[in-house]
């Protein structure tokens, strides 16, 4: 299948060729939040000065929309703190202090060796055991991949026109290995990982969602033979997705494109029209997981923007971001702002020591020369916003009406289908504080519905 991008949106450059990630040592502590998704806040189930091995459950929560944390180093817990989360939340979190030693738990899972054993397995069981892994979609506030994977409770979304809500049952699995963020690239970095992990973690997906078609989303211009050439022993369909064309790849966008099936909007996922859309490199941790019998305790993790050797990395989870800038060289000397996540659609974060999460893919270093700043200068109506908008809404005006708090306006005029994707502050040359109106104007209405 080969896609032609006839779509708005804009054009980013290129990302660089990515080499397969590079094995960063665990550090000295590591900072695990007991929240690392969005959902609940998972109970300590450690207290200071308890000896802990890899694996080990540190935090855990009744919650369904919650994931376990393990421990990913072994060592002593030195304390529980509040940090800030990547999305500026307050959360506890466990502090431990590394032994060197490296031990994991005794007590693991039973390993699924193939692909076979996945089809075999019953879909509940393969779901219990991605919840006790605690694995997280990886994108910032990414859900855990348990309650992506189950059927909604009810649906998420409406199809406004006639009032129907909207659920049929999946029967796509799309696998991801495009970045919709360039260049924060983890998916690109490991396009050369493929093999068993990767089977079995199509397999079970597959198995727990219902899926019998599986199309692999492979980046144009990168280096994808081998992702190609095992979805042919697979049976799995294939598409070239622009790299460039950005918000392409995004799971709304992408689905439209890939299956002709519109997701509703607002509020609608991919679920709600019959497709699963995992990136690729939470299709190689469901692999991992379910091969090992262990849990997942680094992730694919990648530092790009202003520092001397951008790359990608496998990093232990709870590293400060601050560790593997300085393995990427460091940043430069006049800091402007570390962004977790890509530059369209990232959060800035306030303290470096920030720590990678489940749901981190990596950050893009900006000095301060290079940051764009935005005002809340007046319109001059040059239309250039409307025509980037990928889902045609006129983003001047919604911009307008958030702006003079008019927010019910704007929600008359669609506000709440915005993706939030940044074309229209990315082009407007008033350098307007689009997405922050924009944002903020959401919020106000969803708060003004829930009085
Ligand atoms: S209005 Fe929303 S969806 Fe449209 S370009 Fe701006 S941020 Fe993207
Ligand atoms: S791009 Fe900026 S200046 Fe131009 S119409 Fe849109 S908001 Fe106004």
């Amino acid at each position: 299948m080969k896609l032609s991008n006839l779509f708005k949106g804009i054009r980013l450059p290129r990302p660089p060729a990515a080499a397969p990630p590079v094995d960063l040592p665990a550090p000295e502590r590591v900072y695990l939040p007991l929240r690392q998704h969005r959902g609940a806040v998972a109970e300590a189930q450690v207290k200071p000065g308890d000896q802990v091995a890899i694996g080990q459950v540190v935090g855990a929560s009744e919650e369904f929309e919650s994931a376990a944390v393990q421990a990913t180093v072994s060592g002593v817990v030195e304390s529980i703190v509040q940090t800030v989360d990547p999305a500026g939340q307050k959360v506890p979190t466990v502090v431990i202090k590394n032994d060197g030693a490296d031990t994991w738990v005794a007590d693991t899972a039973e390993a699924l060796a193939d692909p076979a054993g996945a089809k075999a397995s019953r879909p509940s069981r393969l779901l219990k055991r991605l919840r006790e892994s605690g694995l997280v979609r990886a994108q910032v506030e990414g859900r855990p991949l348990h309650v992506d994977l189950s059927p909604p409770m009810a649906p998420q979304s409406y199809l406004y026109m006639t009032g129907i809500p909207v659920v049929r049952p999946v029967d796509t699995l799309i696998v991801n290995a495009v970045d919709p963020d360039p260049p924060v690239c983890p998916n690109l970095s490991c396009l050369t990982q493929v093999g068993e992990e990767l089977a079995v973690g199509v397999a079970a997906l597959a198995r727990i969602s219902g899926a019998k078609r599986v199309i692999l989303a492979l980046p144009a211009g990168g280096d994808a033979s081998a992702l190609a050439a095992m979805a042919g022993q697979h049976e799995w369909e294939t598409a070239s997705v622009s790299q460039t064309a950005y918000p392409f790849a995004t799971d709304n966008l992408l689905v439209s494109a890939l299956t002709g099936r519109q997701v509703p909007t607002p509020y609608g996922e991919p679920k709600d029209v019959g497709v699963v859309l995992m990136p690729l490199i939470s299709a190689l941790d469901v692999g991992r997981v379910l091969i090992s019998g262990r849990p997942v305790i680094d992730r694919v993790f990648t530092v790009a923007g202003e520092v001397k050797n951008p790359q990608t990395f496998r990093v232990r989870l709870g590293t400060p971001i601050r560790d593997v800038i300085e393995a990427a060289g460091g940043g430069p000397s006049r800091p402007g702002k570390i962004i977790v996540g890509g530059p369209m659609m990232g959060l800035a974060i306030f303290d470096p020591a920030t720590p990678v999460t489940r749901s981190t893919e990596g950050v893009l270093v900006q000095s301060a020369g290079n940051v764009v700043s935005y005002a809340d200068h007046p319109c001059i109506h040059c239309g250039r916003c409307v025509a980037a908008c990928p889902v045609n809404l006129i983003p001047s005006e919604l911009g307008k009406l958030c702006e003079f708090r008019m927010y019910e306006e704007a929600a008359e005029m669609n506000l709440m289908n915005c993706i939030e994707c940044g074309c229209c502050a990315y082009v407007c040359p008033a350098k307007r504080p689009m997405v922050h109106f924009l944002r903020h104007g959401k919020t106000e209405v969803l708060a003004g519905r829930m009085e």
